[in-house]
């Protein structure tokens, strides 16, 4: 992250907060927490609270905690943590002091329930799990008291006890705040805030068998951090009574506010991490970092750069109103910073043969084009011509359509960088494909020259001797309908789109890039941007298409 980029457009938590600093609020200070719960990898719409959290702590020169929500541990696992982590430094982030965890305080949270029932404000409840629903009434009846609400304190301390030690079994009996059975928000209706679970947690292993929900978890956990701003998501707005309760009624250090913003919610895939591990564990995709996935590692492995995320954040903005993104916005942010920073290079993805009939046998001449068309500072790139090419399949036509301007028998096109070429002969197999275009370099051609022949057109080529293989692996959008999850029928795995992923097993690039590592991207001429990814080995690089270079799909569906 630079400096420059910490001058984001204000929002309304930015006026909020420079409220609080022009009254003197907390001491001037400014702390935020991000506070992922470790039960999948992060998301895009992740990455709009980080940008958000983070952002905000580095404008106004204050402190955001990364802190893990682990209160379920059951659904979270080590694999998820470390991936966060990656997640939110790749991004750019870093926060202040240790990682930490809400399990961290498991024992404050325990010492603050015990007070809680010494002040007659909470009880031990041994209503069943069916039952405690029934009682809680809806949103348009009251709900009524369990007859354990009554319990004395003494009971409930040696209760709550002994649920910590493990003498009842799960869902026996739960902890519960005694607040307002009346309460127009269920939130408030004695919410249960311990209940009994004996797993093992991968932070506190095997010392804890009952585990604070999470609303007993997250304010308390912020107090005890020195949070001023807690920031969530607008689903939490009906929590926010309950966040303040406990803040008000518990020995807490200091009493920080919760403030809500909308999700994020992006067309055409969702961002809910259960319906993408369902993906995941579906074999729907490959893994949780396969490229058509919206997470972090999903878009990282596509060849998407922080800064490009980073940018698509500020774009869209931070508002307490709910709406759709479109997916075009966060390939145009992409889009933007390729064309700015990534080398240009050819490729060639479905190849045919092209013979330069007048070019002699083992013969290479080296020509050298610039890497980015704009920016000189990038320096120069050197393919050889030679013999044998490979042009782009697509760009030869037998039967060209009206203003075709790539290559068809008899006619000229210029070899991007090189020489105009005419082709002179097509080969085809028993079936009739072509197989081989015979064709004759014209020397007076060579660069930019002028030339008689005003070629209608620019294609990419390669040596076929001197270039090196690949896999391009080209990807769309992973569902077909921009709200999957919008039909009333039909769920998500419905609208999986099956052409998702197109392989093109035989393409070969410029042999400049044969030693181009992992992660690193490029704009392939006429064809988008693609990044190296890690499934590349020693005699075959693998490319993911990260976009192309043009909103093809804006195209497609107006059509
Ligand atoms: P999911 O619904 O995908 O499971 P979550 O809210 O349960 O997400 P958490 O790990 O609890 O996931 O989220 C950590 C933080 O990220 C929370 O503060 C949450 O509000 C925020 N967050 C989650 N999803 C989005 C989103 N789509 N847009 C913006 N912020 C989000
Ligand atoms: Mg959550």
């Amino acid at each position: 992250m630079t400096k420059n980029e910490s001058t984001k457009p204000t929002n309304f938590i930015h006026q909020i907060i420079e409220e609080d600093l022009k009254n003197g609020a907390n001491d001037g200070k400014v702390v935020t927490r991000f506070p992922p719960e470790p039960n999948g990898y992060l998301h895009i719409g992740h990455a709009k609270s980080i940008c958000l959290n983070f952002g905000t702590a580095l404008k106004y020169g204050g402190e955001c905690n990364l802190r893990f929500d682990d209160t379920n541990p059951e659904k979270e696992s080590q694999e998820y943590i470390d991936s966060i982590i990656a997640d939110v430094r790749w991004l750019g982030f870093e926060w202040a002091g240790d990682i930490r965890y809400s399990s961290d305080y498991f024992d404050t949270l325990f010492e603050w329930a015990l007070h809680l029932i010494r002040e007659g404000k909470a009880y031990v409840d041994s209503l069943s799990a069916h039952e405690m629903r029934e009682y809680r009434g809806t949103l348009t009846e009251p709900g009524k008291p369990s007859p354990y609400r009554s319990r004395s304190v003494e009971e409930n301390l040696e209760l709550f006890e002994k649920m910590r030690q493990g003498a009842f079994d799960e869902g026996e009996c739960v902890l519960r705040a005694k607040i307002d059975m009346a309460s127009p928000n269920i939130n408030m209706r004695d919410p249960v805030i311990y209940r009994i679970r004996k797993a093992h947690h991968h932070q506190s292993g095997d010392k804890w068998c009952i585990y604070p929900s999470y609303d007993f978890t997250h304010g308390q956990s912020d107090a005890l951090e020195g949070v001023t701003h807690s920031i969530c998501t607008l689903e939490f707005e009906d929590h926010r009574p309950l966040y303040e309760w406990f803040v008000a009624n518990l020995p807490v250090p200091v009493e920080p506010r919760q403030y809500e913003f909308a999700r994020l919610n992006l067309n055409y895939t969702v961002t809910s991490k259960r319906k993408l591990k369902l993906l995941v564990d579906e074999a729907k995709v490959n893994g949780w970092n396969d490229p058509r996935m919206p997470t972090i590692s999903g878009l990282r492995r596509r060849g998407y750069t922080p800064a490009s995320i980073r940018n698509f954040c500020d774009m869209i903005g931070v508002t307490r109103s709910n709406g759709v993104v479109d997916m075009g916005m966060l390939e145009a942010a992409v889009r933007e910073d390729l064309d700015a920073n990534a080398p240009r290079a050819m490729c060639v993805l479905e190849p045919i043969k092209l013979t330069v009939t007048n070019m002699p046998e083992g013969e290479e001449e080296w020509f050298e084009l610039p890497a980015h068309p704009k920016d000189e500072s990038m320096g120069l790139r050197k393919v050889p011509f030679t013999r044998n090419l490979l042009i782009e399949r697509e760009d030869f036509a037998e039967v060209p359509p009206r203003k075709w301007k790539r290559l068809s028998p008899g006619e000229a096109v210029r070899l991007r960088g090189a020489y105009v070429i005419r082709c002179e002969e097509v080969i085809k197999d028993e079936s009739g494909e072509v197989v081989e275009i015979k064709a004759t370099f014209d020397p007076d051609t060579k660069g930019a020259n002028p030339t008689d022949y005003k070629p209608k057109g620019v294609i990419h080529w390669v040596s076929a001797e001197n270039s090196v293989a690949c896999e391009v692996r080209s990807y769309d959008r992973l569902f077909t309908e921009p709200n999957p999850d919008g039909d009333k029928e039909r769920d998500f795995h419905d609208f999986i789109n099956p052409e998702s992923l197109v392989v093109y097993p035989h393409a070969r690039a410029e042999i400049g890039l044969k030693t181009s590592a992992v992660e690193s991207r490029f704009q392939f001429e006429r064809q988008g941007y693609f990044c190296v990814d890690p499934d590349s080995s020693e005699t075959t690089l693998v490319f993911n298409r990260t976009v192309g270079l043009r909103d093809s799909w804006a195209k497609m569906q107006s059509k």
